[in-house]
């Protein structure tokens, strides 16, 4: 059953046609991968489904649901999180601290000032602190939950990115290459990650350049190129398709 439904989207910026006419359907409970050259348009594809930047055409579904074209919290509310190409954690903060802002907005639109100092306002920080340390555990850093975001290695931070983006409970994880500055042992980790998610019932879709962990965790994969999608199919078609292999897999 599809989940995600991109219907002909296209973006343009000034003379550059980033995305053109794009449409492909995500699959309930599988990894999507997206790949494709530098400035194939991957990122714009998620900056539209996630409602930071409006297409000049076309919408994506989401459960058969026509999705919001922004703002991103509206797009959030329908069960879409994502993580960025550059972390974009609080480094100051601990690590708790990063992941309970995320499992509850509250803590972000000032419900918790007018409650504080009351028995309820207590209650509900233990609450989202239990939740925060749930995702923590979860993505495997429960035991750094004090230290200082800034001070974690890349590959804790981008799983810190994570648990932030599952601590909203999403139908649907958007991930902007998560391995990018991972050594092989956080990649295979990551992996395993991934699988664990899906297994839970999240479907993603995953942007990545590490060709070895698209093609062990992706159930499929779409190739875009100068902002057109010019494959898609399962990672063994995708490797032997002789258009993406001259427009990007070279030798791989
Ligand atoms: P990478 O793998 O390097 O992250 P990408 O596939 O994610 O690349 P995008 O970041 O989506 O590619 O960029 C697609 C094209 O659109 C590029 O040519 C980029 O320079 C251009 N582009 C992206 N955002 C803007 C913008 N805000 N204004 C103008 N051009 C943009």
């Amino acid at each position: 059953m599809s989940l995600l439904h991109a219907c002909k989207v296209s973006k343009r910026y000034g003379g550059l046609q980033a995305l053109d006419d794009i449409s492909f359907e995500v699959e309930q409970g599988e990894i999507f991968g997206l790949i494709g050259p530098n400035g194939a348009g991957k990122t714009t594809l998620f900056n539209l489904l996630t409602g930071s930047e409006r297409a000049d055409n076309g919408h994506f579904t989401l459960g058969g649901e026509r999705l919001p074209a922004g703002p991103p919290h509206a797009v959030a509310r329908c069960g879409i999180a994502r993580s960025f190409q550059n972390t974009r954690l609080f480094r100051e903060l601990s690590v708790l601290e990063n992941a309970m802002v995320a499992a509850d907005a509250r803590a972000r639109t000032g419900l918790w000032a007018t409650l504080a100092g009351t028995r309820a306002a207590r209650a509900e920080e233990a609450a989202c602190r239990a939740s925060a340390l749930r995702w923590l555990d979860y993505v495997g850093i429960a035991h750094l939950a004090d230290a200082a975001a800034g001070t974690l290695s890349y590959g804790d931070q981008r799983r810190l990115e994570i648990a932030r983006a599952l601590a909203g409970q999403p139908r649907l994880l958007a991930l902007d290459e998560p391995a990018a500055g991972m050594n092989a042992t956080e990649t295979g980790v990551l992996k395993r990650l991934l699988e664990r998610i899906r297994a839970d019932g999240v479907t993603i879709v995953l942007i990545e350049h590490d060709m070895s962990l698209v093609m062990a965790a992706c159930d499929r994969i779409a190739v875009l190129d100068f902002g057109r999608l010019i494959a898609q199919g399962t990672p063994a078609a995708v490797r032997h398709d002789p258009v993406v292999i001259a427009a990007y897999l070279g030798g791989s």
